[in-house]
């Protein structure tokens, strides 16, 4: 629970940086709210933000400057706009973005005096405050320390270390599994449907237990990659794909094996170099050859 009120702007009015905003309100900090294109805060405003027309006032308001627009190359200009006195403020930038960018932008802002944290959001709006969400950190320790109760406004705060560039590179990991299990939902789902199956019984009865107890296996396979030890716990990569059965099946199917195709050829060349013995996790070592 926050103790310390504190005076905090929000740069940018989309549907993320609004319910930044409106966490922060919730918590009740002092907010000062910006957006380029004006009409966006009204909402806020009623809540008891108050709104200014340039950055350079709303930096001026603020000892937190919370950045939260589309794109990291248009971060710069605000960062010039004329009069913005950014000398010993803390500067949050939740725009998504690259580890090198991350990087690039928290020399630009510890050269203009400010502190600087990067955070990878892991919510969409409507999570914001709520008890799902959380935000990844990286950059300034001692401004993640000294502002971590006005973050913990938005969501469960983790912070992973001074390299600015950690918070994207972990919002990116965790996007990757996500989008991973996104496809195998869609092949299933596909699969299911092309057999007349409905997708929504198959989902919660069989595919939500499934998932759940394979997600289970999942700090055994990254110990085996921390490592470097794959040795088969039970089911060897060669048994896996002694026959294209998933393939096989989509076909007869006429559904598309396109999702599954790549997944199969990392597993078959693993075990074309000779690691057929092993587990599943040793595809990292394709992935990332060191
Ligand atoms: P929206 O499209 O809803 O809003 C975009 C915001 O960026 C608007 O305030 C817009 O201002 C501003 N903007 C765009 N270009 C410029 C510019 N050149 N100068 C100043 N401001 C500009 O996006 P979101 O709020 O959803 O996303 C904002 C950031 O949050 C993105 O980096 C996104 O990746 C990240 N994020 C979003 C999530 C989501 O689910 N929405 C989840 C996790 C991260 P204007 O009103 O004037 O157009």
């Amino acid at each position: 629970m926050t103790t310390v009120k504190k005076s905090v702007a929000v740069l940018g009015l989309g549907s993320m940086g609004t319910a930044l905003a409106g966490a922060l309100l919730a918590a009740g900090h002092q907010v000062t709210v910006w957006n380029r294109t004006p009409g966006k805060a009204e909402g806020l405003v009623a809540r008891g933000a108050r709104s200014v027309d340039s950055v350079a006032e709303a930096v001026a308001a603020a000892e937190v400057v919370i950045v939260c627009i589309l794109d990291y190359g248009d971060i710069g200009p605000l960062l010039e706009q004329p009069g913005a006195a950014w000398q010993g403020r803390v500067v949050v930038n939740v725009t998504n973005g690259s580890p090198e960018e991350a990087r690039a932008m928290a020399q630009r802002v510890t050269a203009l005096g400010a502190a600087y944290l990067d955070g990878g959001i892991m919510a969409v709006p409507a999570l914001i405050g709520g008890p799902q969400a959380f935000v990844l950190y990286s950059g300034s320790r001692e401004a993640f320390e000294a502002h971590r109760d006005l973050l913990d406004a938005f969501a469960r705060s983790v912070y992973l270390g001074e390299d600015p560039g950690l918070a994207p590179l972990n919002d990116l990991a965790l996007l990757s599994a996500m989008y991973g299990m996104f496809g195998g939902f869609a092949h299933a789902a596909a699969l299911v449907r092309s057999a007349g199956g409905p997708v929504a019984e198959f989902t919660t009865t069989l595919l939500l237990p499934w998932l759940q107890a394979m997600a289970g296996g999942l700090p055994a396979m990254a110990a085996q990659v921390d490592a470097g030890d794959y040795a088969t716990t039970g089911s060897p990569l060669a048994m896996q794909v002694a026959h294209d059965a998933i393939g096989d099946v989509s076909r007869a199917q006429g559904v598309s094996p396109e999702l599954f195709a790549p997944v199969l050829a990392l597993m078959r060349r693993r075990v074309a170099d000779g690691h057929g013995s092993e587990d599943f996790a040793g595809v990292v070592e394709l992935l990332d050859p060191r």
